[in-house]
Parts: structure tokens; C-alpha cells; sequence
């Protein structure tokens, strides 16, 4: 018999899907295991590259043309099995190559290789034997002389152990009594050594007499025993030196102070107790927590967690963008402790990778993480929570374009444990299945807290603004009444919606937006080339130089800064006090935080952001907020408009009033009539939906329509636009007429980095002949990659522009 692995290559220029069969050597048999990472030789050339196991097998003839592997890369699976069948669903249904969607699961660190030592942990064991005379062997070396597989049958039996070394910063020298059971003759014989006045020196030794553990050296600097002490401790032969991995805990220096529970008030209670009647059936029941914004949604989240917890399972919970929510994190740990790993993108690499390792070992059992979180190698599972659920950044935009959403779907359906999607104001698509029953609806409709009432909204139309003179940033009635707050003591939070900042023209007289005479859809400034353009249908037109519907003059392009607005409000207010959080502010590790946390402890009366200011907020003493640009968002060339423009809005309304203060909302806008700004008014989500719901039925949109956005790109735009042409007919020939293409066009920014884009966006309602097609392209469209030419699908994109 001759074992084999089934390997996925990653090769750059011919990625395939299908595995290659490679011959395990004898030496590292069995060492190799489904889901690790190998070393394999490819092509003529004999290249070394990586790849992933993903199956073993066994052959009785030995065909002469196989290669062999080189060599294991892991110690242990990085995917187990489970995460082998996601990257598989994920493949299938995001048109991706199988080898980006396996790297995509692995924190970043892993990507790059990792140095490995087996270190020797009893030196009068039988393991000794491989070693030299420190102890340490490194991890390859014991691969390449072929002794690896007998030491790792000694680390079970925990005679050696390995150490794995990222960035070389998960280690800290520690120090302990050389043999941690001595007697107290033998420490008084030590102490009798010391030159008198040694104190330093005799403190050091009372410490370790009485510390079976070992201890990090920062802990003795601290009391001003330096280096320079331990190194003679050492060298005199009664203490050692040594290195151990530990994590590094991005909230070591943070307190958690514990929370109990609320007392849940009937709507909660149901909530909680219809997902836990799914967790104990073993049910792979999809909800929706459709609750306004204070409904005390995490309040519920935290207490069917405690429940699945109890039972020895675990827990996983997705959050937009976990930076932007501090206040997030402390509330899951306050209440749950140290059971919680959290993973986002605010970590460093090395924190990232611990905080994985800890969830891989099985010392986590509650992971709280932004997208990526979802790979998490979470064993397990009881139950699942995807907060806010409707925000696109859930989305990743390059491939694989994977929605975690969807993949929290799949792996709730994996461990046949409930999946809650949770938000104030759910995407269509969610709240329509919820509408056909194939999600649970759970309403909250009051607020949590008891003394806390829906803000009061007021929109200003900017049009009357302008036409009394007032060309500031500010209302009179935002004036009025940031005056009032600061009177009182109170906070007020300020958004500028950055969103389709300065991209449409807009007449500043009538409010008209210039838009595609064949699309409902905005046109779009190019300041490339002078023009608007429609990027779904292509119509194209010069910038105008007066308003077309009432000739004024005072049409331009919409927008302005955060810096500028802040200057504006410093002259307007003098004494205020502004934090401002945007790009440029929040650039630093922490940065967030740290405005989040001078804000919540009144350090500040204005906080002044974009849409990072939107989500999350809780503090009981913002009784104001302004919005002082609606229709940014409105304006861009994509249906979804309307839906996120009212998902903003409600959001950011949502902070004010949450104490014991009624809160005001000032909406300033030029389009006050639009229904996703008129509804704001009443925080009425279900009136907007049913009104959404009936323009997409109108249009030909999700959740009606299914999507797919197919992008070309080349150097050059005439082969960008060919290939796009090309596909367009052949998509055309295959699909049935229902099916309808929109484009081929250039993309919004159609050329970046020296690279022209073109799109098709594909509507359809049943295409059973579309997804063998979809994969049938990207297959061929390797072959154009040697050309330069990249074909690159998005099922069901969240960008359309
Ligand atoms: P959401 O996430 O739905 O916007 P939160 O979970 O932030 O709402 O809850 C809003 C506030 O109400 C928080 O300060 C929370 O501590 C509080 N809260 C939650 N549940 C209760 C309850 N049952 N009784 C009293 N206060 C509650
Ligand atoms: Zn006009
Ligand atoms: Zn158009």
C-alpha cells in the first residue's frame, strides 16, 4: 500500500480546483494529516510551492509519474473538517478558486511561515536522546533527519513540546528556582553565599524560594532587581532563565468589571426563550431580532449565550467592524469573562494569532470578531449572532466575495444550532424571508430601558436655509439647539455623511440631481474626463454649467469636509468643546477608543464624525444629535440608496435619548419628501420596507431579483470592453429572456491603477442554466489570464457602482 495526499496548490498563474496527488514518504506518513499545510514540488521545474491537504488515500500500484511531498508545514490541522466543507460551500457559491478561499481562512500571520522548535521538557526522559545539549531542536531539522514522527509521539506523551514563534513576540523571559522543590536548608545554604548587603539579591531568592511557578522577569525589574542580579543568580547555579509563549492580550492592561443581568422585560424574555427552545431541539433555526435601537438586543444576545455556555457549548457573535464598537467588547467580557476572544482588524498580528490559538485549543468558548471571525475554528457551536446585521461591510470585496452572513447560515446548519440576525433595520433580503416565514421575525419594539423614549426628529429643509441666506453647515434650528445642550450640560453627537461625498451634482436653488435620462439612478462626476455618466446603462454627458431644471447657476457638485465643518462650528460655538472622529483622527491603534472613551467621560461637549459615529454609542447623556447631510448617500447610482440611507439615519438617531433625557434629532436635507428621510421621522422601519419593497418589485431588484456582477479588466480598454462584449453574448445566448443584462459598461472608477474595468450586472429570478455557466467562464478565464485579461464574478454584490 502507498499512502497518498490530495493536495490544492497554490499557483498563481494555473490556480486549479482539482487536487494533485502527491506520494507521502515514508518518514513523514504519519505526520501528515487532512488540513495541514505541505510542501510540494510543481511542474518541470521542480518548483517548491504550498499547498493544502484535503484528502488522503491509499493506492496499491505506485504509479512512476508521482512526486512526493517535502515536506509538513503544520503541527497540527489548521482546517479541520468542518472548515475543509465551508471552503468548499464557499467556492461553489462565490465563484471563487478553492486555493483563495482555504488561504482566506487562516489569520494573516499564518500565511506568512512561522518558525517552529521542539523544545526537550525532561531531560532524564528517553527523549533526551534527540536532542543537543540546550534542549531546542529546530522543527525542520527533526523533519529532514526523520526523527519527527517519534517526537511527536513523545509530546503526547508530554516528554517534549513545540514552540511556535510569530513575530517573535510571543515569548517573555521568565525565571524560576532552578529546582522549584528546595528545601528551606538548602535556600538558607544560598542565602549563607550572599555577600552581606546583597539585598536585591536575598529578595530575589525569598521570592523564588516561595514561587513554585515561574515568573516574568518585568515582575522583578519592578522592584529594581536588575538584570544584572538574575544574570548572577543564574550563573551561580540557584535560579534559570527561560523563555515561555504566552499570549498577548490586546486587554491585558483593560479591567472588566462584572455586570449581572437584567431582568428581561417581556419582549426579551420571548425572544431569548423562542432561541433557546431551537438550541435544546438541536434546531438550525434562522431568526431575525428585528429591534429598534435601544431595545437591549445585546442584552438578549448575552443571555441565550450564558444559557449555551452552561452546557458546555460555545458561541460565536459577529459584529460590523468590532474597532468601532469598544463598548461592544466590554460588555461581552464584563459579563462573560475571560471566555471571550475577540477578533478584528484593530489587533495586531501577533494579538490576532493568539487570540485564534486560544479559540483553536479550546480556551475560548465565545468568540466576538468582525467578518473574518466567521473561519474561527470554533468547535462546537450552540449558538450564533450576526449583530447589525445588515451592514455591508459583512461583505468582503475581493474574492472570494463571501458574505459572512450567509456563511454563519451555513455553519449554524453544520451544528444544528440556532443563528440570530440582529438590527434595528434589517437588510431587505433578510426581512423579506422573515416575511415568508423562512426566518423566525422576533420584534422589540420599546425601549429596554424603561425611562428611555424614542428620540423626537425634526427635518430642516437646506432649501430654505440657502434661500433666507444661512449658508453655513448648520440650520438655525441645529444652532438653536446645540446652544440649548451646551447651556445644559449636555452632549451632542454631529454626522457628516461621507458617503457619495461630492460624486453627483446638485442645484443648491431646486434641489434637482442630475440624473440618467434612461435609469432611475444618478449620474456620476468623472473628474477624469469632464462627464456624468450612468453606470448602468452608460449614458454619458457633459458637467452642466446651469441647473437643467430651473437654469440657476448655483449647480455643483455636493460635499464638504470634516476638518472644514469643524473650523465652521469652532467659529460658531467658541467655547465648545469638539472631538472629531474621522479617517484622519482615527488613524492610530486605539485611536477610536480613545475618543469614544474621552466622549462617554463628558470630556468633550460635540463629537463631530462620519458614519464610524453612527453605531454602537451608548451614553445616556447625548440628548442631541445632528445630521447635517441626509442626501449624500441618496444620491448615488445604486438602488440600494434608499435602504442605507434610512438604515444611517435610524442608527445614528438612535444615540440620542438613551438615558433618563428625551432626545432630539435635526435632519437637514435638501430632499425632506423622500421617503427614506420622511420615515426617519416616525423610526418607522416597517413602513419603510413595505415602501421599498414596492420600488424593488417596480424596478426589478433584490430580494425580487437575484444578482451577479461580472467585472473584466485589462491595461488596455479595448480588450477590457471586448471581453466584457464577448461574455455579454455569450451570457445572453444561454440565459433565458427573463434573465436581464445590464452593460456591459465601464465600471464607476474605470480605471485604477492603470487597469480598465468593465462590468455586467445579471437580474434574474430562476436561471438553473446561469451558476454551471458562471463556473464554466471563471475556468476559461485562466487561460485569459496570461494575457492579462481577469474575469472576476460577485454573486449577489452589495456594490453596484
Ligand atoms: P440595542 O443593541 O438594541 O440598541 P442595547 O442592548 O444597547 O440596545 O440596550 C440599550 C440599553 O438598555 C443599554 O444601556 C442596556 O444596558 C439597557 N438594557 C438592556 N436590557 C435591559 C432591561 N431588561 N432592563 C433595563 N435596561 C436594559
Ligand atoms: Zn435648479
Ligand atoms: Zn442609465
Amino acid at each position: 500500500m502507498y499512502p497518498l495526499a490530495e493536495v490544492i496548490v497554490d499557483v498563481p498563474t494555473m490556480q486549479t480546483d482539482q487536487p494533485f496527488t502527491y506520494l507521502i514518504p515514508e518518514n513523514l506518513q504519519s505526520l501528515v494529516k487532512k488540513g495541514m499545510r505541505v510542501e510540494v514540488p510543481f511542474g518541470n521545474g521542480n518548483r517548491h510551492i504550498q499547498g493544502f491537504v484535503v484528502g488522503l488515500s491509499e493506492t496499491t500500484t505506485l504509479d512512476p509519474r508521482l512526486k512526493s511531498l517535502i515536506r509538513v508545514l503544520d503541527i497540527a490541522p489548521v482546517l479541520n473538517e468542518e472548515l475543509l466543507a465551508l471552503a468548499d460551500y464557499m467556492k461553489e457559491t462565490t465563484y471563487a478558486f478553492k486555493i483563495t478561499c482555504l488561504q482566506t481562512m487562516l489569520p494573516s500571520v499564518m500565511k506568512a511561515e512561522y518558525k517552529k522548535t521542539i523544545l526537550l521538557l525532561d531531560e532524564k526522559s528517553v527523549a533526551a536522546d534527540y536532542f543537543p545539549a540546550n534542549g531546542e531542536l529546530d522543527y525542520d531539522e527533526a523533519q529532514k533527519n526523520g526523527v519527527l514522527p517519534q517526537l511527536m509521539k513523545l509530546r503526547q506523551e508530554k516528554l517534549v513540546d513545540i514552540r511556535y514563534e510569530v513575530h517573535n513576540k510571543n515569548r517573555v523571559k521568565t525565571i524560576r528556582m532552578v529546582n522549584s522543590l528546595m528545601t528551606e536548608d538548602k535556600v538558607a545554604q544560598i542565602r549563607d553565599t550572599l555577600r552581606k548587603g546583597a539585598l536585591r539579591k536575598a529578595q530575589l531568592l525569598e521570592i523564588l524560594a516561595q514561587q513554585k511557578e515561574a515568573l516574568p522577569v518585568k515582575y522583578f525589574t519592578e522592584l529594581g532587581i536588575t538584570t544584572a542580579h538574575l544574570n548572577q543568580g543564574a550563573k551561580d547555579g540557584w535560579l534559570e532563565l527561560f523563555e515561555t509563549e504566552t499570549y498577548r492580550d490586546p486587554f491585558a492592561e483593560h479591567e472588566f468589571e462584572t455586570t449581572t443581568n437584567f431582568v428581561l422585560n417581556e419582549e426579551q424574555a420571548a425572544a431569548v426563550a423562542k432561541i433557546l427552545a431551537a438550541y435544546q431541539q438541536q434546531k438550525a433555526q434562522t431568526f431575525l431580532l428585528e429591534g429598534i435601537t435601544g431595545s437591549g438586543k445585546t442584552e438578549v444576545y448575552l443571555q441565550a449565550i450564558q444559557q449555551v455556555l452552561a452546557d458546555n457549548k460555545t458561541a460565536m457573535m459577529l459584529v460590523p467592524e468590532i474597532a468601532l464598537t469598544p463598548q461592544m467588547v466590554e460588555r461581552f467580557k464584563s459579563r462573560l469573562g475571560d471566555a471571550v476572544a475577540v477578533l478584528h482588524s484593530g489587533l495586531s498580528k501577533g494579538e490576532r494569532y493568539d487570540e485564534w490559538r486560544k479559540i483553536e485549543r479550546g480556551e475560548a468558548q465565545v468568540v466576538v470578531g468582525a467578518r473574518s471571525a466567521i473561519f474561527a475554528p470554533l468547535e462546537n457551536i450552540g449558538l450564533i449572532i450576526v449583530d447589525e446585521e445588515h451592514e455591508a461591510t459583512y461583505k468582503q470585496e475581493e474574492a472570494p466575495r463571501y458574505h459572512a452572513r450567509d456563511l454563519a447560515i451555513w455553519r449554524s446548519r453544520y451544528h444544528h444550532c440556532p443563528i440570530v440576525l440582529g438590527s434595528a433595520t434589517p437588510s431587505l433580503e433578510s426581512r423579506a424571508r422573515a416575511q415568508k416565514n423562512v426566518y423566525t421575525l422576533l420584534p422589540l419594539n420599546q425601549r429596554a430601558n424603561p425611562n428611555a423614549q424614542l428620540p423626537t426628529v425634526e427635518i430642516v429643509d437646506l432649501k430654505d436655509e440657502y434661500s433666507q441666506g444661512n449658508m453655513t453647515s448648520f440650520s438655525k434650528s441645529l444652532q438653536e439647539k446645540m446652544r440649548d445642550r451646551l447651556a445644559k450640560g449636555e452632549q451632542i453627537v454631529l454626522l457628516l455623511n461621507r458617503r457619495g461625498y461630492s460624486s453627483f451634482m446638485m442645484c443648491r436653488h431646486c434641489g434637482y440631481v442630475l440624473d440618467c435620462p434612461n435609469c432611475d439612478i444618478s449620474l456620476t462626476l468623472h473628474m477624469d474626463t469632464k462627464t456624468m455618466r450612468c453606470h448602468y446603462c452608460g449614458h454619458e454627458e457633459k458637467i452642466p454649467q446651469k441647473c437643467p431644471e430651473c437654469g440657476s447657476k448655483k449647480i455643483s457638485y455636493y460635499g464638504t469636509g470634516t476638518q472644514k465643518v469643524e473650523a465652521e462650528l469652532k467659529e460658531l460655538l467658541p467655547t465648545a468643546r469638539i472631538l472629531r472622529m474621522d479617517v484622519d483622527t482615527t488613524r492610530k491603534k486605539g485611536a477610536h477608543e480613545k475618543i469614544l472613551t474621552a466622549f462617554g467621560e463628558k470630556k468633550a461637549d460635540i463629537l463631530l464624525g462620519t458614519q464610524m459615529i453612527a453605531k454602537g454609542l451608548d451614553f445616556p447623556d447625548i440628548t442631541l444629535v445632528g445630521v447635517l447631510n441626509a442626501d449624500t448617500a441618496l444620491n448615488l447610482p445604486d438602488f440600494r440608496s434608499s435602504e442605507r440611507t434610512f438604515q444611517l439615519l435610524t442608527q445614528v438617531s438612535g444615540r440620542a435619548g438613551r438615558g433618563q433625557k428625551t432626545g432630539e434629532v435635526v435632519i437637514q436635507t435638501f430632499n425632506p419628501e423622500h421617503y427614506a428621510i420622511a420615515l426617519t421621522k416616525s423610526q418607522d422601519y416597517e413602513r419603510f420596507y413595505h415602501q421599498e419593497m414596492k420600488m424593488r418589485h417596480e424596478a426589478g431588484y433584490p430580494p425580487y431579483y437575484f444578482t451577479v456582477k461580472l467585472t473584466v479588466s485589462h491595461e488596455t480598454e479595448r480588450q477590457a470592453a471586448q471581453k466584457s462584449f464577448q461574455l455579454a453574448r455569450q451570457l445572453q445566448t444561454a440565459l433565458s429572456p427573463t434573465a436581464l443584462l445590464l452593460g456591459p459598461t465601464p465600471s464607476a472608477i474605470m480605471r485604477i491603477k492603470n487597469r480598465y474595468y468593465y462590468q455586467i450586472i445579471i437580474k434574474y429570478k430562476h436561471e438553473p442554466a446561469l451558476k454551471p455557466l458562471l463556473a464554466q467562464i471563471l475556468t476559461e478565464s485562466q487561460i485569459d489570464q496570461r494575457k492579462g485579461l481577469y474575469v472576476s464574478i460577485d454573486n449577489e454584490p452589495l456594490n453596484f457602482i
